[in-house]
């Protein structure tokens, strides 16, 4: 059956406008860094992704070694673009990045504009695609002038192979320097997408403050710190979670489920159910709930926890005492 997006696809979806620009992202968006691999199961990655576009999440979130292997989550994505989406094309923000190591030798690699322009188009042939919305820079790389890495990306927008341009877990002095350079290029940046959850902070000691002053905006990634956000692992390891299931390349291992940031979950999630909402839902209403926050970026193994993200925003607001309670569990 060919797919036929909802026809009320929009109709309770918040959008937010993203820094100065005249975009805007819908308050949760969706990446595809794990569960979009070689390894996992087509039909189960199109559930997800036409779940997310029938609930309005128009923005996809790639980079160039997304997978296992590397490629692998962009070559998924390309294939189910041109089964349910290719229609849809101008209803949809797709984002990619380079800044890992993707091939060998010395341009696969920082941030040379050899490799950013190697790179994207490699992710566009591999996604089917003319064009991505927004093209980032994945990590800084202190051994290559900003001025070359801010170039390639402006090269690349006026170029028509990407829209916007955002930069990823840049410093907020990084942040400030690289966006003075793609203002005077004439490519203001567009977004920063750094990590943050109640678990991982440190953005609101400088980087926020230099986002809302440069204009741009900020998409949250790893908002549920990998599933630790969620009531998932409050009763052991399930066999079929990310923890359990060694995937290597960044994805958390039973290990790093420490006991103390269960035991903060724990006292989270009992906050959540007095809110009526669960642990991962107020997890992402408290990413937003920061007027410089433009979308958090969830990523999802199941349909029902896109639709569950979605359900966040139906109690997106927080009483001071409960912001005070929050401070007070994560002390
Ligand atoms: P999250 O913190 O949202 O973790 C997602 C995982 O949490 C899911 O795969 C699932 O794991 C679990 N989960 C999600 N919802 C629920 C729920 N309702 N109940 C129970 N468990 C749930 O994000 P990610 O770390 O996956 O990152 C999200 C996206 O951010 C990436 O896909 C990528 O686009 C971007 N990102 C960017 C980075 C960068 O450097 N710029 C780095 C990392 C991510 P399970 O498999 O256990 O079900």
């Amino acid at each position: 059956m060919p797919y036929l997006a909802n026809p009320t696809r929009y109709d309770s979806m918040n959008y937010r406008r993203c820094g100065r620009s005249g975009l805007q992202l819908p308050a949760i968006s969706v990446g595809l860094w794990q569960n979009f691999g070689e390894m996992d199961a087509l039909g189960n990655c199109r559930n997800i992704l036409r779940t997310a576009f029938d609930a309005g999440i128009t923005h996809f979130d790639l980079a160039n070694n997304y997978g296992p292997p590397a490629g692998a989550a962009e070559e998924t994505f390309g294939r189910l673009y041109k089964d349910d989406f290719k229609a849809y094309r101008d209803e949809l923000i797709i984002s990619t990045k380079a800044g890992y190591g993707m091939w060998p030798g010395p341009y696969g690699d920082g941030g040379s504009r050899k490799y950013l322009v190697a790179s994207l188009d490699q992710s566009l042939r591999r996604m089917g695609l003319d064009y991505v919305d927004i093209y980032y820079h994945h990590r800084p790389d202190p051994t290559t002038p900003i001025e070359e890495s801010m170039a390639a990306l402006d090269a690349l927008v006026r170029q028509g192979k990407a829209l916007y341009v955002g930069l990823s877990s840049y410093s907020p002095e990084e942040t400030r320097r690289a966006s003075a350079v793609l203002r005077e290029l004439g490519t203001p940046c567009l977004i920063h997408q750094p990590k943050y959850s109640l678990l991982v902070r440190d953005i609101e000691d400088g980087l926020l403050d230099v986002l809302a002053e440069e204009g741009i905006g900020c998409i949250a990634f790893s908002a549920l710190a990998q599933g630790v956000l969620t009531d998932k692992y409050l009763q052991g390891v399930p066999a079929d979670s990310r923890a359990a299931r060694r995937l290597g390349n960044g994805a958390i291992e039973e290990s790093q489920l420490s006991p103390a940031s269960l035991e903060k979950a724990r006292q989270l999630n009992e906050l959540a159910q007095s809110r009526g909402q669960s642990l991962a839902q107020m997890a992402l209403a408290w990413v937003l709930r920061d007027p410089r926050m433009t979308s958090v970026i969830i990523g999802a193994s199941k349909p029902q926890q896109v639709t569950d993200a979605v359900g966040s925003l139906a109690n997106a607001q927080f009483s001071p005492d409960e912001l005070a309670r929050i401070d007070q569990m994560l002390a």
